[in-house]
């Protein structure tokens, strides 16, 4: 059993994550200043003794008290149109947020581990994409506020283990998805299944041979966990190399959900990476993780998910 920070815990992924620990028997801190996070997200882990959420921004302050044994980084905005809403409030928390966890953690000798991005592989030249691979990110393009601010915070990251001693470990998250996205985050597993559910036009941008590779939440937690309890400092690939077009993901949402919605072509946004597949050998390696669930099965759990939000 142990403290742990976890900010940026009130957001989708942060959530799950709270949610793992807590029923493991640690004390969870999650601190997020609920500009893309929900309390919603939490409500059932209000009424836990080992739970608090305290509301502010990590990028001005991180207000803490007591013995910390380890520090999660999950505080950004991370859906594109989301960031790209907050160019600075993300810059600033791949930043200010950054330094001011790795204090945190340096002064209570608690294990950092920051959720870090496939985004620092920019459009990637290199298929799939292992931790070696440096990237191909355009420092002033639209998406840059956040991949530059996540290899930034990598940095950081790596600076603080090397100069202060902190014990750290990076994770590079790629598209995770599951329950509790946003139906308005604009990303594309929760668009198309409220676009299906209501029955109107799913958005496929571009022609929709731009390739993702998604990983279920539960998958991604496990794999952010095992990262916790190892001495690995990274960086990590953490996702699932089940490699789809975004158009045979408008199919699966379609089939799955029964819907007569329509697929509707929108231009492709700026700079969007054109494939994504993670190497994951690594974590597979050095973490003995694997991702376990099938886009299939973690698709209709989505889906369950969201028939139940829109329904209420
Ligand atoms: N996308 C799409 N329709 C949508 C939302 C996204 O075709 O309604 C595409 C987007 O252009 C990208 C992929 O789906 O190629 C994944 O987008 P998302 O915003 O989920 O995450 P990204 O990997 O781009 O950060």
């Amino acid at each position: 059993m142990a403290r742990i920070v976890v900010a940026g815990g009130a957001g989708f992924l942060g959530s799950h994550l709270c949610d793992r620990l807590v029923g493991r028997g640690d004390e969870v801190v999650c601190v997020d200043d609920l500009s893309t996070g929900s309390c919603s997200n939490l409500a059932h882990l209000d009424r836990r003794a080992r739970f608090v959420l305290v509301v502010a921004d990590v990028s001005r302050e991180v207000p803490v008290d007591g013995p910390v044994d380890a520090v999660f980084h999950l505080a950004s905005p991370a859906s594109p149109p989301a960031y790209l809403a907050r160019p600075l409030e993300t810059l600033a928390a791949g930043s200010e947020g950054t330094r001011r966890l790795l204090d945190l953690a340096r002064r209570s000798h608690a294990r950092f581990v920051l959720a870090s991005t496939s985004e620092v592989y920019g459009d990637p030249e290199v298929h799939p994409q292992p931790e070696t691979y440096r990237g191909n990110v355009d420092p002033v393009g639209p998406r840059s506020v956040y991949d530059e601010a996540k290899r930034f915070a990598e940095a950081l990251t790596m600076a603080a283990r090397h100069a202060c001693g902190v014990d750290v470990g990076i994770a590079r998250i790629f598209n995770t998805y599951g329950p509790r996205l946003s139906p308005g985050d604009g990303r594309v597993v929760s668009n198309f299944c409220v676009q299906a559910l209501r029955t109107e036009p799913l958005t496929v941008y571009g022609d929709g041979t731009q390739t993702r590779s998604l990983c279920y939440v539960d998958d991604q937690v496990n794999g952010l966990i095992a990262l916790l309890e190892s001495d690995v400092a990274g960086p990590v690939n953490i996702g699932n190399p089940d490699e789809r077009t975004v158009a045979d993901l408008a199919a699966a949402v379609l089939s799955l959900t029964g819907s007569r919605s329509v697929v509707e072509h929108l231009p492709l946004p700026p700079d969007d990476p054109r494939r994504r597949c993670p190497d994951v050998s690594r974590a597979r390696e050095l973490l003995g993780w694997e991702p376990e669930v099938t886009l299939d099965e973690g698709l209709a759990r989505t889906v369950a998910w969201f028939r139940e939000r829109l329904g209420r």
